[in-house]
């Protein structure tokens, strides 16, 4: 009840909700009231938690963000929403999101921006925004978040809260709306390493139901958290990607906290270690590529005629006429931007020079990952070049939207896993700045016994 007042108190100025559920959030605490009182819960029992609104819900709409999909409601629930559920977790509501989970500022929900509760004329980032923003805001102790470019990442570094992208197939993609398929990952973000480890184990695991899905327990990561908190990590290898430049590429407040992360990583006992990723520079190129064309293809389900929004169906109008309106009216400028990249990047003569080539740069970007993980145990980077920028300010300039994703990417086109956590906040803006931490498959563990021993 504290976690609604406070949403109804303060969401008008953050917009991090697109739907709450109070009474059914309720209802699933009085639930779990009773399975505490008989001694059956489980660890988050009774813990509220906010949902990105691209997984499917029974009881509540998922818009993913988007006009098409106004007032949907799924017959079914995403396995997440059903593992959030079995723990007892009452759901609050549903979070903003840019639309399809494709942006970096949430100023792409056709449902307006969400605000940084830090300064709320800056954007949280994106995709997930609007989860982000509801940790920050206290208006929620847990989230739940996507990331298929850096949408956990991203927005957790912006907002000082915590985000972990598992490893590829280590979370059910069931019920998750699909954006690029080969890289969605849903995944925990809380406002610290040990409350986020305890959302990953509750929603991790193999699922049936999910051809992607690891067929492997969730790695231990609520003991590497415990253990990461006593503070050694003494043998412990931490690698620097010599191809991420901070000196020009990298707000000087950024860089400074970054460089102040390293030192207390070597303080704690670990060893810093330069490595080389030759390829990762071309990572934005290669996803800029790769997930239009997963999005062309993935979207084409929107078509007037099984979901949401249908436009001009008034008996004059062809079915091809109004699938054509329908996408029109419902789709925002990015969806319909990538949608055109994507259908271009795979027409019969460019699909080897674009869709191939960038396959093959995404095989050349897992190989730099192996000989790095030869040599270290995890990785590090600041999570994003800078720390909030304006609303408004990125918006007319999708490029340089992109370009803002230049460390969140790489770990997505191999599969691997990866966390931002808060790392202070930046001398020359005042705002919270993300120390990012990047494990090879499966070695989720690695972030969050570092992750614990660094916050
Ligand atoms: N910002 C990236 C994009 O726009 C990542 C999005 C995401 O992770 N969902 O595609």
């Amino acid at each position: 009840r504290a976690h609604l007042d406070r949403i109804a108190e303060i969401d008008g100025d953050i917009n991090a909700f697109l739907h709450v559920g109070a009474e059914q959030a309720l209802d699933a605490a009085r639930a779990a009231d009773k399975s505490i009182a008989e001694g059956t819960a489980g660890p988050l029992a009774g813990v509220p938690v906010a949902l990105k609104d691209v997984f499917t819900t029974t009881d509540a709409p998922t818009t993913c963000g988007s006009k098409i999909l106004e007032g949907y409601i799924s017959p079914y629930d995403s396995t997440v929403t059903k593992k959030l559920r079995e723990a007892g977790m009452p759901i609050l509501g549903k979070t903003n999101m840019d639309e399809f989970a494709m942006g970096s500022s949430t100023e792409n929900s056709a449902y307006g921006p969400t605000r940084n509760p830090h300064d709320t004329t800056k954007t949280p980032g994106g995709s997930g925004g609007g989860s982000a923003a509801a940790l920050a805001s206290f208006q929620a102790p847990l989230a739940i978040g996507t990331d298929t470019g850096g949408s956990i990442r991203q927005p957790a570094a912006l907002t000082g809260t915590v985000g972990v992208k598992p490893t590829y197939g280590g979370v059910s993609r069931y019920g998750l709306v699909a954006c690029a398929s080969s890289l969605d990952q849903g995944g925990p973000c809380g406002r610290t390493v040990l409350d986020t480890a305890l959302l990953h184990e509750a929603i991790g695991g193999h699922d049936p139901r999910d051809s992607t899905s690891l067929d492997a327990a969730v790695p231990g990561v609520v003991a590497a958290a415990r253990e990461g908190a006593r503070g050694d990590l003494a043998g412990v290898r931490i690698g620097v990607v010599d191809e991420f430049d901070l000196s020009t590429g990298a707000q000087p407040g950024v860089r400074e906290q970054f460089n102040a992360a390293l030192t207390r990583l070597e303080e704690l006992g670990a060893e810093i270690v330069n490595v080389s990723c030759p390829n990762f520079q071309h990572a934005t190129s290669a996803y800029y590529l790769i997930l239009p064309s997963e999005v062309s293809s993935n979207l084409a389900r929107f078509d007037a005629m099984r979901y949401g929004l249908r436009v001009d169906d008034d008996g004059e109008h062809s079915a091809e006429q109004v699938m054509a309106a329908t996408r029109d009216a419902g789709f925002g400028p990015e969806v319909k931007r990538r949608i055109i990249i994507g259908t271009y990047a795979l027409s019969a003569g460019y699909y080897d020079a674009y869709y191939g080539s960038a396959q093959k740069v995404r095989t050349l970007i897992a190989r730099d990952f192996d000989a790095a993980y030869d040599k270290v145990d995890v990785l590090v980077s600041p999570a994003t070049p800078s720390t909030a920028f304006g609303l408004g300010e990125k918006i007319d300039d999708p490029l340089s939207m992109y370009l803002f994703d230049l460390f969140t990417l790489p770990l997505n086109l191999a599969g691997h896993c990866g966390m931002s956590l808060p790392a202070g906040l930046a001398p020359d803006t005042g705002l919270p700045v993300g120390l990012q931490i990047m494990a090879p498959p499966q070695a989720d563990d690695r972030l969050y016994k570092v992750g614990a021993a660094f916050e």
